[in-house]
């Protein structure tokens, strides 16, 4: 017996019609005649009759493990709960099923932010506060009810809002995380989906600040991306709640979006005589850094358990997250911690040309878009990071490096081998993961691959699946895994970030860094993640100009020089970390804003 252990069957891998039970067949307990794990039976309440159950009073725990290690289909996980762990979960879905431990507190006039990856029991705890489920406090045998939340919670931070809730006296207003799929249930224009919503008679104001204008009369599933992220946090924003929950507010956007975005939220927040609550999930850490009154946490194993800290400061939850240790909560999160450099990268002119490219012009059309890109030197085993607003070219200029757009203007006649990953991926071959992997690089399985490439990048638990069957974000890794297992000259990886969480970009962050070195390899990076880039950016080009109209690069930069003239575009300045050195940005206006600004020190203060 382990009682602090808890055995997780993953429902949608569970495939006995194709295993033969080995679990149950080499489990210790069953081999003794013990029902340890067992078939669910006709009565079962989630699975079919043919899958397993597992006994948790009987299961050894993790220092067994046989059954996980049998399974062919890594559908099961048996996992020591942290000694730390002292409370019973809030929440569990069912038998051998996900539990939450911990709930976020919703404060009054703040924004709460929540950092954690992905599948840990955010959006649980969400519906909880939502009163989209009522938590069954562990007890999955009974019917839940409200009156034992509130007597668990008597006397806490939580007690009022739970009350609140419960007696119908809290309107929630949420935005979804994946915004992609709105026009699958709404159909009309911008205005018919974002009128309905202007409970506050603030629409007008979102749709100037978020510019939505140009495309208000347009069907909902024509718009872009960036376009359906701004339509839904306007969709939002406009109502009269008390509670808004905002599921990722970055996807699709670029910096200035994003700052603006974050800014709209704590307007709202702001507004005295309303006390409304914010609490948003947010995988940008610079963005969240800057939103956020106060950060919970969420650590523990995705899809098994999760637990959602104590509220912290936003700095410290930041700070402890990137450590990779939870102070208050005695937590280990990750065994490294990622640091950062508070002085720009030192000159890198001493290595060698990889290629020099020559002034470029591209345009689309009859004066739609017109790119101009300055000509310059990209040096070998340099990572050289790419910045800049949507719509502005930085796609156009890849396209045009591996020559599937001939720019107009200028030749680039070099021989260079490109590993491309770009923005939108296509890899839709009927193919399992593993076997397009392999027919990529012989180095497929090597224990070198596993350690820099499909560990960092977690790819094992998807080998086996279809390419077509894959999520956003495990599209993404096996993308960059296979961009950077090709033999080339050149990397170029558009937007790696995207569809990531935030666990999962640093991972693939250090993956890339460690590629780059290892391999002296040369890589260029487009994305809007500012702690990724710079994090892997050596030196940096700099676009600017007016989105869709007309485009401008700048040769490649020194990160200081390249940062100055980013952000002088956007008008924001980053201070730094004391204790870190991470970058964060400064409020507007702020003693530090305006002398920076002056200086002309954007980031490198
Ligand atoms: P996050 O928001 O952090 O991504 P979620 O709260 O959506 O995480 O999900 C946490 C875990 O709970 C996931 O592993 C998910 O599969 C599981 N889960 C979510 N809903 C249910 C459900 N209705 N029944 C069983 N498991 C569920
Ligand atoms: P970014 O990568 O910076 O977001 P892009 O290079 O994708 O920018 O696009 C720049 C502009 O060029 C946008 O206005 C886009 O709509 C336009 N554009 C991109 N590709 C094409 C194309 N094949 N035909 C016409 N217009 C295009
Ligand atoms: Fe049996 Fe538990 Fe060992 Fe799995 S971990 S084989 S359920 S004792």
């Amino acid at each position: 017996m382990a009682d602090d252990s808890i055995a997780v069957v993953d429902l949608d891998r569970c495939s006995p019609d194709r295993c033969n039970y080995e679990c149950s067949n080499f489990c210790p307990p069953n081999r003794t005649g013990k029902e340890c794990i067992t078939v669910r039976g006709e009565d079962t309440e989630e699975g079919d009759p043919d899958q397993v159950r597992i006994s948790e009073e009987i299961c050894l725990g993790e220092t067994c493990g046989i059954c996980v290690e049998k399974c062919p289909f890594d559908a099961i996980e048996i996992i020591n709960l942290p000694s730390e762990l002292t409370e019973d979960p809030v929440h569990r879905y069912g038998e051998n099923a996900f539990s939450l431990y911990g709930l976020p507190v919703p404060e009054p006039g703040k924004v709460t932010g929540i950092l954690g990856p992905n599948g840990i029991g955010k959006s649980t705890a969400v519906r909880a506060l939502a009163e989209e489920i009522v938590p069954n406090l562990g007890d999955y045998s009974q019917e839940p009810n409200w009156d034992a939340v509130l007597d668990r919670y008597r006397g806490t931070e939580l007690q009022n809002y739970i009350k609140r809730l419960t007696e119908g006296d809290m309107a929630v207003a949420k935005k979804p995380q994946y915004v992609d799929q709105i026009p699958k249930q709404f159909d009309g224009k911008t205005r018919d989906l974002l009128e309905r919503t202007d409970e506050r008679g603030e629409l007008d104001y979102l749709v100037d600040e978020l510019s939505i204008r140009p495309v208000m009369d347009q069907d909902i599933d024509s718009i872009s991306g960036g376009e359906l992220q701004r339509v839904a946090l306007a969709a939002t924003l406009a109502r009269d709640a008390d509670f808004y929950f905002l599921d990722e507010i970055t996807p699709y956007l670029d910096i200035g979006q994003r700052v603006k975005a974050a800014r709209l939220i704590q307007e709202l927040a702001e507004d005295d005589e309303a006390d409304r609550s914010m609490l948003v999930v947010e995988h940008d850490l610079a963005i969240l850094d800057l939103l956020a009154d106060s950060l919970h946490v969420a650590y523990g194993e995705p899809g098994a358990f999760g637990v959602v800290t104590d509220p912290k400061s936003v700095r410290n939850g930041i700070n402890e997250y990137l450590k990779g240790y939870l102070t208050n909560e005695n937590m280990r999160i990750r065994p490294n911690a990622i640091t950062f450099e508070e002085h720009a990268p030192r000159e890198t002119t001493a290595r060698d040309v990889l290629v020099e490219y020559p002034d470029l012009k591209q345009s689309y059309g009859e004066g739609e878009f017109s790119l101009e890109v300055e000509g310059g030197t990209i040096r070998q085993s340099e990572v050289l990071g790419i910045v800049g607003p949507n719509g502005i070219g930085k796609s156009t200029l890849a396209q045009m490096f591996t020559g599937s757009v001939a720019p107009d203007e200028g030749d680039l006649d070099f021989r260079l081998d490109i590993s491309y990953k770009p923005q939108y991926i296509e890899i839709d071959q009927p193919m399992r993961v593993d076997t397009f992997l392999s027919s990529i690089t012989d180095d497929f399985g090597s224990s070198y691959w596993n350690t820099e490439v499909a560990q960092p990048l977690q790819l094992n638990r998807i080998m086996e699946q279809q390419l077509t069957d894959l999520s956003g974000g495990e599209r993404q890794r096996v993308a960059i895994a296979a961009c950077l297992s090709k033999d080339a000259d050149l990397y170029l990886l558009d937007e790696p970030s995207a569809h990531l969480d935030v666990e999962q970009r640093v991972q693939a962050t250090t993956a890339i860094r460690r590629y780059a070195e290892n391999h002296d390899a040369t890589v260029m990076v487009i994305d809007h993640d500012i702690y990724m880039i710079d994090l892997l950016a050596d030196r940096l080009m700099v676009f600017d100009g007016e989105p869709a109209e007309h485009g401008h690069a700048s040769q490649p930069q020194e990160m200081r020089a390249g940062m100055n003239d980013f952000l002088a575009d956007l008008d924001i300045t980053f201070r730094r970390d004391e204790r870190t050195g991470r970058p964060r940005i400064n409020k507007p206006d702020s003693q530090l804003d305006r002398q920076q600004k002056k200086q002309g020190e954007y980031y490198y203060a």
